[in-house]
């Protein structure tokens, strides 16, 4: 039953091209359904037509999505008056009280794709097999020139196309919000559609590939034998991956054959440097691991952009400048984006953490304004301190200071905090410029108020 109107909207993916939007888009196209996209990191909303939508798909694959479209769904609810109204996405599940309550018909899950194809042809959801992937259709999607691009240590920059190689991920760790869904399996994308798709966006312009899966080394043959075919064919694309510290300590050998497939840099959760917290979050390595992992990095040639959450209910100030003193003496100061060094846990419905003994005690009740359950540090100085670095960050990036300026910022409101004066940082401690992408948000971080507030203007 094909003819249907279907908008699909991503209120925001990082900078990125957004594949759940093309992925759908593909799926339902070849089913004669008519598909606007938009990307609301791009454009806006159509002030007029919304009525003429039979569906209307939002796209949550994130935090700050979902608060994005929070903010927008009355509005969408009001207008769209004929359109069946679906989330879909990671975030969609855990928060399915909350977008019903704003007008959404169908919440579904981060494999969504049959289900959104069952709802245009009135079956109820929930009936079909596992989704087939096809090829994304990235028609009408902004120019990869609009969305982030790589930034080159020597100031060059490339054109990135965004590309994923599998789905979910085999671990558990309790932060993830990825866990209470995929509940430790993941799904390998076919080669031959990754390899289409990124042909398709290097035919647009692409230089360099950035895969989004959740850990590019979940499956070790099926990401080497891709980046051997992607290789073979453009042997001067360059690519960017995530990947956990156990897997560069556990496929080190693999190292050195990403590095000749082009690979750039890795970015890679290392969390924490404590190991009390790395052992609640339950992430698979040790503080140990993480200069381990960083010095095989190196070896290879390969850069290494550390993400981390630094401040948990178990974080202590003195804890806090135990991990820039490592950031410091790893030469990771240029490695690291300074929001890295602010961030907030998240707690999310259905988050892992809930299940650990006595950390409910952390916790207040759950709210919509955070999408999660708030928690208090027991040191009130350290929830000041988080406080006072994240408006710091914001404060330096508006400035468009450089990462050793931004990091000397925490470094001094760290150790007022607890009531020292900070030691004068050596002019050569940054480490190696490495490449990055122009958009280093983290997708579980809380967004920052000038990020809601552009958003907001977008839509
Ligand atoms: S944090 Fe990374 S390794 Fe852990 S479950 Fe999530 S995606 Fe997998």
């Amino acid at each position: 039953m094909g003819g249907m109107k279907v908008l699909l909207i991503s209120p925001y993916e990082l900078g990125r091209q957004p594949f759940s939007l093309a992925h759908a888009a593909a799926l339902l196209r070849a089913r004669d359904h008519e598909v606007v996209l938009i990307d609301l990191a791009q454009g806006s909303l159509p002030r007029e037509g919304l009525e003429d939508f039979d569906l209307i798909g939002i796209s949550l694959g994130m935090h700050t999505a979902t608060r994005i479209a929070a903010s927008l769904l009355p509005m969408l609810r009001r207008k769209a008056t004929q359109a069946r109204l679906v989330c879909y996405g990671v975030y969609a599940p855990p928060n399915q009280g909350l977008l019903e309550g704003l007008g959404v018909d169908v919440v579904l899950g981060p494999e969504f794709e049959n289900d959104l194809i069952a709802l245009t042809e009135d079956e109820e959801p929930g009936r079909r097999a596992k989704v087939t992937f096809v090829v994304p259709d990235r028609k009408g999607l902004p120019a990869l020139t609009r969305y982030a691009h790589l930034q080159l240590p020597g100031g060059g920059r490339k054109t990135v196309g965004f590309v994923e190689a599998s789905r979910g991920c085999k671990y558990l760790c309790r932060h993830c919000p990825l866990v209470p869904v995929y509940e430790g399996r993941f799904r390998a994308i076919p080669r031959e559609m990754v390899i289409a798709d990124a042909e398709q966006q290097i035919a647009k312009g692409a230089t360099h590939l950035s895969f989004g899966d959740p850990d590019f080394l979940n499956g070790p043959t099926h990401a080497l034998r891709l980046l051997e075919a992607l290789h073979e064919r453009w042997p001067e694309i360059t690519f960017d991956a995530t990947i956990k510290i156990s897997h560069i300590l556990a496929h080190r050998d693999l190292l050195p054959r990403l590095r000749e497939f082009g690979c750039l840099f890795m970015t890679t959760a290392a969390e924490s440097f404590d190991d009390t917290v790395l052992g609640f979050l339950d992430k698979g390595h040790t503080g140990e691991d993480i200069p381990h992992a960083v010095a095989l990095a190196r070896q290879a040639g390969i850069a290494i952009a550390p993400t981390f959450v630094p401040f948990t209910p178990w974080t202590t100030l003195e804890g806090y400048i135990a991990l820039l003193t490592q950031v410091r003496d790893l030469g990771l100061i240029n490695g690291v984006s300074p929001i890295q060094l602010a961030i907030r846990l998240l707690v999310p419905q259905g988050s892992y953490l809930l299940r650990i003994p006595g950390f409910q005690g952390h916790l207040k009740p759950f709210t919509d304004a955070i999408l999660g359950y708030p928690w208090a540090s027991p040191d009130p100085r350290v929830d000041m301190l988080q406080a006072h670095l994240q408006a710091w960050v914001e404060h330096a990036e508006g400035e468009g200071r450089d990462r050793l300026s931004a990091f000397a910022g925490l470094w001094r409101l760290a150790h007022e905090a607890a009531g020292r004066k900070a030691p004068a940082l050596a002019a050569d401690c940054a480490g190696p410029h490495i490449p990055r992408l122009s958009e280093p948000w983290y997708c579980c971080a809380e967004p920052t108020t000038s990020q809601l507030a552009r958003c907001a203007v977008g839509a």
